[in-house]
């Protein structure tokens, strides 16, 4: 039951993912458990922890649909959130930084040296999956747990993931990326702070354009 679980809620975060499910959408909840060839159980608690990754919401008494895709002023507002505790994160990062830590990042990095060349789902998400690995390990190393937890809470992978599937613009991720590790690794906190501000602004204007008002 456990497996049936997880699979459904693998296939339905990547059929929200891939806008399958559109946006602002009702979830038919049998007519999916008749796709996926499972009973509805499994999807209803797929549903539950889409829920808690804010891709999917209740609607009081008439099941789930898709959370709405994220809107300019809501990219401002999470960037804003971002870009004031993740500079000062990776400063504090670089000032206590250690040969373990400087293993998991450059380990981190390693996992995506180039941009994947294919440009399908699957390596899409993986390249996803390592920017939001790469954030949370800088958070980690800075040693605030609060910080860390509502960094996580936001869930800003995934939100980005959404609006930016069709639109690429990996290198200039990758580069900004060992910009930031490289400032941390030297202990250079003033570095590490522009580099990481740097990176979220440009972040920012990449998914601006692709938004709604
Ligand atoms: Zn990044």
């Amino acid at each position: 039951m456990r497996v049936v679980s997880a699979d459904v809620y693998g296939k339905l975060t990547a059929m929200i993912l891939r806008n399958d499910l559109l946006p602002g959408s009702r979830i038919n909840i049998d007519g999916i458990a008749q796709l996926l060839r499972v009973s509805a159980t499994p999807v209803r608690e797929a549903l539950a922890r889409l829920e808690s990754d804010g891709l999917v919401t209740k609607i009081h008494l008439k099941g789930y649909r898709t959370t709405n895709l994220l809107t300019k002023r809501e990219i401002d507002d999470l960037y804003e959130f971002r870009l004031r505790i993740e500079p000062f994160s990776a400063a504090r990062a670089a000032s206590v930084v250690s040969a373990a830590s400087i293993t998991a990042l450059k380990d981190e990095l390693a996992t995506f040296p180039s941009v994947p060349t294919s440009s399908n789902f699957d390596s899409y998400k993986e390249f996803s999956a390592h920017d939001a690995r790469l954030h949370h390990l800088i958070l980690e190393l800075s040693g605030n747990d609060v910080i860390l937890r509502a960094f996580e809470h936001t869930h800003c992978h995934l939100h980005a993931f959404r609006l930016a599937y069709d639109s690429r613009s990996g290198h200039e991720t990758i580069d900004e990326h060992k910009a930031a590790v490289d400032a941390i690794i030297n202990s250079d906190s003033a570095r590490a702070e522009e580099a990481m501000r740097r990176h979220l602004e440009h972040s920012r204007d990449r998914l601006l354009p692709l938004a709604n008002d």
